[in-house]
């Protein structure tokens, strides 16, 4: 059964909320009440309604003052507000408009005509939300590798300084893992693109589920090179992660159409500690120096983790 949407009355005649109340009750919504327009911006803010059925003359506050104190608050949705007033003159209903109604109607109120302009705004309600839903959709598109389902390069830019600054406003540790598919070009060549792109999906299956949930992050940073964030983590445990992931990787059958194959990776590890001086670090020179140690990692032979915490803030 579809929940039934909540609509919030604020009207100060006690006669005319209980008959405003019984009228939605039957109407099929759910109902709460209140008697001006404070004690409804209160609730608003306890919880959200998208329906807000006001009458205009109430002691405390308004139902106009209320109006446009919702249409200055930031809510999680659109609140579509009726305003039901004795109030009836064009100019009471323009004012009304203005102050950020979506409906005006007059007392006595028609129940046939009430449900009326409630249904136009469940028709606006809808179709915010299928806007809403589009818009994550697209968001999320926008933050992700289509190849692999991590995060994206552009993400990772976006990301990246929010959680050093907060890892440095709060004193925390926070390190990065830079990660890159040992001679990947091989695989492409003697397997095939194809091939090669089902173990790039392979590879990040096996980091997504081996790093800590809800904390860790992965983003792909280039063709087969992939960057792990760990906030609250130093160096030292990073390298562990690293190690272990390595052994993960090197240890784990990559099943394509022309067989098994096993691949290798080399990780470069920095970050800092919370000790480290005041100044700020950017994103640019911790992945900077993770480069720099995947390149002394990869002169070393490859498959294996080179690593070193960042003392200052100048890299
Ligand atoms: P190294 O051990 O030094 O990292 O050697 P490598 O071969 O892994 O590195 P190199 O940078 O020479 O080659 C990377 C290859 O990754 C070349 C490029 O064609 C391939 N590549 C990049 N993106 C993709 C992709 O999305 N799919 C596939 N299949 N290959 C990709
Ligand atoms: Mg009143
Ligand atoms: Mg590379
Ligand atoms: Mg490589």
């Amino acid at each position: 059964m579809e929940s039934r949407l909540p609509v919030m009355i604020a009207e100060d005649n006690a006669v005319s909320r209980k008959l405003l109340e019984k009228t939605l009750l039957n109407a099929g919504y759910e109902v709460a009440c209140v008697k001006n327009g404070l004690e409804a911006l209160n609730l608003l803010k306890k919880r959200f309604f998208p329906i807000v059925l006001t009458d205009w003359v109430m002691p405390v506050m308004d139902g106009l003052d209320l109006c446009r104190a919702i249409r200055q608050t930031a809510t999680p949705g659109y609140v579509f507000i009726v305003l039901l007033t004795a109030k009836d003159s064009r100019q009471d209903l323009i004012t009304g408009l203005q102050a950020g109604a979506d409906e005006y109607l007059t007392k006595p109120f028609d129940p046939a005509e009430l449900n009326a302009r409630l249904n136009t705004g469940k028709r606006i309600l809808e179709l915010e939300r299928s806007l809403r839903k589009a818009n994550e959709e697209i968001r999320i598109l926008s933050i992700t590798d289509p190849l692999t389902g991590c995060y994206n390069r552009s993400y990772l830019t976006e990301r990246l300084p929010q959680e050093i600054k907060r890892a440095r406003r709060f004193h925390h540790s926070l390190s990065i893992v830079l990660c890159d598919i040992d001679h990947f070009k091989k695989v492409n060549d003697r397997h095939g693109h194809q091939a090669g792109d089902m173990v790039l999906q392979e590879f990040v299956r096996l980091i997504q589920r081996s790093i800590r949930q809800g904390t860790d992050w992965l983003a792909r940073y280039g063709g087969e090179e992939f960057l792990i964030v760990a906030p609250e983590t130093d160096v030292d445990t990073a390298c562990i992660m690293a190690e272990r992931l390595r052994n993960i990787v090197c240890g784990h059958r990559v099943s394509l159409p022309s067989g098994e194959i096993r691949i290798t990776a080399t990780f470069g590890i920095t970050g800092f500690a919370p000790d480290i001086p005041e100044g700020e670090i950017s994103s640019e020179v911790l992945i900077k120096r993770a480069d720099l140690l995947l390149y002394r990692a990869k002169q070393r032979g490859r498959n294996r983790i080179c690593a070193a915490s960042l003392v200052s803030c100048e890299g």
